[in-house]
């Protein structure tokens, strides 16, 4: 060691404080899954070197076997999880534990109540890694070399998890890293042999690389036996011979039958490779030997991780050949939508030095893409068909995600649209849980196409003026206010032969749902009111592209509706708001013949207060669809006319 190491004192990121805080009160009745933790990030370790190493055998330092190994001393009240794995550089060691290299901490952490109780929950959106330590332990120690760095040099870094860490080069012989926890005092019945075994065959049994303890030889046990009986000083005198067991089965989870795996080794394994500590919704584990062999074990979570809208975010599985892990987030394998998907895929048909580059243009790639969404599609179906009330808690979470599959994958069209669930007019109710084919099932038998609203709230859709004659006929319309659904429904044209039609679209026509004396009746109130309709429009002058009768509205005076083709007012309003210039489309105003307020146009003979009604008449439809009125101002200064 060269004298000129230092020890340097660092701070945290403000928001590792924070979320400590937030971790040791969340985990408090769940302690020892910091175990399960330590030992998963060793387990990533050791599949990064295994890897590493396929290009450059170097990197073993002669100790190719790599192995977990936990201790603890009684004494010294610590537990140390030791692994001989990638290890890390100086500069590693600062990136990765005294910051939180996720982005979107800091929004998460905004989104805290500051109430912990509240905010508890909240961690298993965040995934909880390498600071459950501090739930158990006031101090703790990590000793790290990385493997093929200057042979003894290593980084010793600790902190006590108040805001500072401090930094020295140390010597360390092996490759790899040591965690040390020095315990709090109250947290002493982990430094038990038996405890810390039942931990480990609890949540870490399937890690696939052996975890070792101590194991006591004969000599050794009757050692500690007669040490209750005799004094000290004699049984000092006994060396208890270090033997290591492995405490695990060691075994790829994922290798084995599906009926060797119990349901509990599938929810500690999601909970290793996830970092989430609630127990996955579903999960699908499946071996496919066709022309491409591979297995695959995914998961959907109950909870949507914080970083779930975040473009950057890391995909959830990950890919490993022949049971060797190779990288992680590997998009290349499961398409956007499906982001939230955790697991992994493991196959025979790829080379061991596989590269992203290789990756993305491979045709064994697409064939195992094209299979595993098959795959989380039949999950899904099933959830949906089994398990309802889980399949609304997948909706809940995912649904928003969901739907941008189909905008983005057509080939799958058909089969997402029916994993599709709305919110409807049949209850009002703003839980969606109406599919596509519920609503078929209730239409009527002249109705020849599936009715929407969209809007920028439940509210707004649900009490829009356009679903008057549609709630009078007892015709049901999909009520769409998730932001997504402009999009989606853009590209969601028919299902199962029925075309979907905007209710604020277009000329309103119910096909054979409407008969032919309503017909004729409209015929005659639109020459009856023809003159009328003129002199609203010379009114408007350039606020509206057309005034025309309706018979959408049967308690509103008016609405203003689009162009078949146009651009709905919900999207022009998001567009805007995102910032983007567009040309607002100029919109229809309709109204309604049968209202008192247009009898009263009718007569109105005074000129200035025909004006002022006419735009009264406008502002009021702008307002009933969400949107804003231009000039208040004015509109104030009509309606007190009128008062
Ligand atoms: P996560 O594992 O979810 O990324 P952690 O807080 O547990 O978050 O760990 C942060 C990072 O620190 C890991 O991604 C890894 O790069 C590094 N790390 C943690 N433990 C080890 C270890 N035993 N060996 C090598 N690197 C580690």
């Amino acid at each position: 060691m060269s004298e000129a190491a230092q020890k340097e004192t660092l701070s945290f990121q403000a928001e590792v404080r924070q979320l400590l805080d937030l971790m040791i009160h969340s985990l408090y009745s769940n302690k020892e899954i910091f175990l399960r933790e330590l030992i998963s990030n060793a387990s990533d370790a050791a599949d990064k070197l295994r890897f590493e190493a396929l290009a450059n055998d170097a990197l073993y330092e002669g100790s190719p076997n790599l192995e977990i190994r936990i201790t603890f001393d009684k004494e010294a009240k610590t537990i140390t999880v030791a692994d001989n794995g990638i290890g890390m550089s100086r500069e590693e060691v600062m990136s990765n534990i005294g910051t939180i290299a996720k982005s979107g901490t800091k929004e998460f952490l905004k989104s805290l109540t500051g109430e912990q109780a509240k905010d508890a929950h909240l961690i298993g959106q965040f995934g909880v890694g390498f600071y459950s330590a501090f739930v158990v332990a006031d101090r703790v120690t990590l000793l790290t070399r990385r493997a093929g760095a200057v042979a003894g040099q290593g980084i010793k870094w600790e902190s006590a998890g108040d805001g500072e860490y401090t930094l020295e080069e140390v010597a360390k012989e092996g490759h790899g890293t040591e965690v040390i926890l020095h315990l709090r005092d109250e947290e002493s019945d982990f430094l038990d042999d038996w405890r810390l075994r039942s931990v480990i065959r609890k949540f870490s049994d399937h890690v696939s690389w052996p975890i070792m303890m101590l194991g006591r030889s004969a000599d050794a046990e009757e050692a500690e036996e007669s040490a209750e009986e005799k004094p000290e000083e004699e049984t000092q005198e006994k060396v208890v011979e270090e033997k290591w067991e492995q405490v695990n089965k060691a075994s790829a989870l994922w290798t084995r039958a599906k009926s060797d795996v119990s349901a509990e080794e599938y929810n500690e394994f999601y909970k290793h490779i996830s970092h989430d500590f609630e127990e996955p919704l579903s999960h699908v584990h499946v071996r496919l030997e066709g022309k491409f062999e591979y297995t695959l074990l995914l998961y959907v979570p109950k909870r949507a991780p914080f970083d779930l809208w975040d473009r950057e975010r890391k995909h959830g599985v990950k890919l490993y050949v022949r049971r060797v892990f190779i990288m992680e987030g590997a998009e290349e394998l499961m398409p956007r939508y499906l982001r939230f998907v955790r697991g992994l895929i493991d196959t025979s048909d790829l080379p061991l030095n596989v590269s992203r580059e290789i990756l993305q243009k491979n045709q064994v790639v697409d064939a195992i893409r094209k299979g595993a969404v098959g795959k989380v599609f039949g999950m899904l179906e099933d959830l949906a068909e089994k398990d309802p009330e889980n399949y609304q808690t997948f909706w809940k979470t995912f649904g928003k995600v969901l739907k941008e599959g189909i905008i983005e994958d057509y080939s799958n069209k058909e089969r997402l649209a029916k994993l599709l669930r709305f919110a409807t007019t049949h209850t009002d109710s703003e839980v969606q849980d109406v599919s596509l084919s519920d609503y078929i099932g209730r239409m009527k038998p002249e109705q020849e196409k599936i009715y929407y609203i969209t809007g920028e709230t439940h509210m707004a859709a649900r009490k829009s003026p356009h679903l008057e004659i549609f709630r009078k006929k007892g015709i049901e319309v999909l009520l769409l206010s998730d932001r997504v659904d402009e999009w989606f429904v853009s590209h969601l044209h028919e299902f199962e032969g029925k075309s979907l039609q905007a209710v604020t679209k277009g000329d309103l026509d119910l096909g054979k749902l409407d008969d032919e004396e309503q017909k004729k009746e409209r015929e005659e109130q639109e020459s009856r009111f023809k003159d009328l309709v003129s002199r609203i429009k010379d009114a408007l002058g350039e606020n509206i592209k057309e005034v025309r009768t309706t018979h959408r509205l049967v308690d509103s005076p008016s609405c203003l509706v689009g162009g078949e083709y146009d651009m709905s007012a919900t999207m022009e309003r998001i567009l805007k708001d995102a910032g983007q210039e567009i040309p607002g489309a100029k919109r229809i105003l309709e109204i309604n013949p049968e209202h008192a307020m247009l009898q009263r146009l009718q007569s109105e003979g005074d000129a200035e207060r025909f004006d002022d009604l006419c735009h009264i008449l406008y502002n009021q439809a702008l307002l009933c669809e969400g949107g804003q009125i231009e000039d208040p101002v004015d509109f104030v200064r009509r309606l007190n006319n009128l008062l």
